[in-house]
């Protein structure tokens, strides 16, 4: 039990503090958005601090008529059907035009976790690394969402968790094993970000795989926002992943895939498990 996590622990770790951050006023309140950063509980103005919108596009006048628009053209909020077997147009324009701006192949889905559900399980059982199911290696800051994960991958393949940053170490595992992947955040929620050229070298010199989580990196930094990754690699290539959320600093809905062409995209939406159920980022969304 516990190998991959440990949910009890976090949780008597974790109630103190949240308990007196709510006592502090400092989580679980209700307030009114003013756009442009600005909130109002009752008289009181306040700008917001812990918003994930970095852009401040969460309230921007044209990503809210886009979303308007799309829900009154597209006549209903969910289209309730997979999309395996039917699709909007306005799902494949909202890709088409994510493809266009970041000049990768994008698959989008509900939010950034919901593509780590969809994505690590076949990373792991070696869809994406020729059938070989890879040494499935996760840095130790990667994000909640990704972790969350191990234990379905371990069910698939080996999984280990790295110090964080410590390239050594996945080395020492390259070095050792036919094929690895590694699991990582571009940005760091907790620490830093990856150090994206040395990962290069080792994706040129062993074949490495490495998954990037772009949440916080998407829009903030690079070419039309193409996020850390992108904008360090210039390209992706058939050994890499990014998935990331749309919902931070992009200012609209849902999360991303993105992936390079020469991976199959039939696989990763016919058994990319949430990728095909009765929810993708709704037609307002879409719309944003
Ligand atoms: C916020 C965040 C997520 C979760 O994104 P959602 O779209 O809310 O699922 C995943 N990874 C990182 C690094 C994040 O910061």
């Amino acid at each position: 039990m516990n190998r991959y996590s440990n949910i009890k622990k976090m949780v008597a770790g974790g109630d103190l503090f949240w308990s007196r951050t709510q006592d502090a006023r400092m989580s679980g309140i209700v307030a009114d958005n003013l756009g442009d950063g600005f909130m109002q509980v009752g008289d009181e103005k306040f700008i917001n601090m812990c918003s994930y919108s970095y852009l401040g596009l969460d309230s921007n006048i044209e990503i809210l008529k886009g979303a308007i628009t799309a829900l009154d053209s597209s006549r209903t909020l969910n289209s309730s059907t997979s999309r395996v077997r039917i699709c909007l147009p306005l799902l494949e324009e909202a890709e088409l035009a994510l493809s266009d701006l970041f000049s990768v192949d994008v698959l989008t889905t509900v939010s950034c976790a919901s593509a780590a559900a969809a994505m690590l399980p076949l990373l792991a059982a070696g869809v994406l690394t020729q059938n070989a199911p890879p040494l499935m290696v996760f840095d130790q800051s990667a994000h909640f969402c990704l972790s969350l994960m191990k234990a379905v991958c371990a069910d698939e393949s080996e999984v280990m968790t790295a110090p964080h940053n410590d390239l050594n170490f996945l080395e020492d595992c390259c070095k050792q094993r036919q094929r690895v992947a590694y699991i990582a955040d571009g940005v760091y929620s907790t620490g830093g970000c990856a150090n994206i050229p040395e990962l290069m070298t080792l994706q040129d010199k062993y074949g490495l795989f490495v998954l990037y989580d772009e949440a916080h990196g998407l829009s903030a930094q690079g070419v039309n926002g193409c996020g850390l990754v992108l904008s360090t690699m210039g390209t992706l290539n058939n050994n890499t992943l990014i998935i990331t959320s749309l919902n931070k600093g992009f200012g609209a809905s849902g999360g991303a895939i993105l992936f390079d062409s020469s991976i199959s995209k039939p696989d990763l939406l016919r058994f990319g498990g949430p990728l095909s159920w009765s929810q993708r980022i709704n037609t307002a969304g879409l719309g944003a």
